[in-house]
């Protein structure tokens, strides 16, 4: 990483995709579209041969991609913090499920070792997790695309707020390019793949967040 200016210029990640970070509802939500798209991103992860890197429950959006995905032959990496491993019940059938101490560490991990990161509808530790890497990737301490899978227009009330972000100054430069977002899983990934990111200074390390 250099320190170039983010006006300067779009470099492409050189380094194919191999684990998809997903953050998404502990629970299976109001409609049965989210839950089928769940299942739609992790079929599909797996049959990409990319790996599924998620907070490792077995309930809701999260058990439906990690069942997905593991039912199609795929990877699937879970995390989870000790204190949550009765309360989010953890998948016992995954490839590996890592134990660590903290949210933050959970967070960080998921961060370190997946390339792009899908959000799908859920609550406010799906939203938690989509902003906090959001601005991990303003802050210069990734360089990873972050996917809005818009099930159902979920997603575009927060669009239409960022927008109003935008137009009353608060938001300025290069944070919303770092942002896909389709309806699409398969063209989500497809943008994903093909992402410019900008070149922006590194303000933090991971270690410092
Ligand atoms: P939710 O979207 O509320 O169903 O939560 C989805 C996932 O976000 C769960 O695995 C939560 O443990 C996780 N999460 C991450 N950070 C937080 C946080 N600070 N507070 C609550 N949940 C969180």
């Amino acid at each position: 990483m250099n320190n170039t200016p983010e006006s300067a210029t779009t470099v492409t990640i050189p380094t194919p995709l191999r684990r998809i970070g997903i953050y998404c509802a502990s629970n299976d939500g109001a409609r049965p579209a989210y839950v089928e798209a769940a299942r739609r991103v992790g079929t599909l992860l797996a049959t990409r041969g990319l790996a599924v890197v998620y907070g490792g429950g077995r309930t809701g959006l999260m058990g439906a991609v990690a069942d997905a995905a593991m039912a199609a032959g795929g990877e699937v990496i879970g995390v989870m913090p000790h204190g949550l491993v009765q309360r989010e019940v953890a998948h016992t059938g995954l490839t590996a499920l890592h134990i660590v101490d903290s949210m933050h560490e959970r967070k960080a991990m998921m961060a370190e070792m997946a390339d792009a990161f899908m959000v799908l509808p859920g609550g406010i530790g799906t939203l938690e997790e989509f902003f906090e890497t959001w601005t991990w990737a303003q802050l210069g301490v990734h360089r990873k695309p972050i996917g809005l899978l818009d099930v159902e227009g979920f997603w575009s009330p927060l669009q239409q707020l960022f927008d109003r972000i935008e137009q009353e100054g608060f938001l300025r430069g290069t944070p919303r390019r770092w942002l896909q977002v389709s309806e699409d899983p398969v063209q989500l990934l497809q943008a994903l793949s093909t992402f410019d990111a900008p070149v922006v200074r590194r303000w933090l390390r991971l270690g410092e967040t």
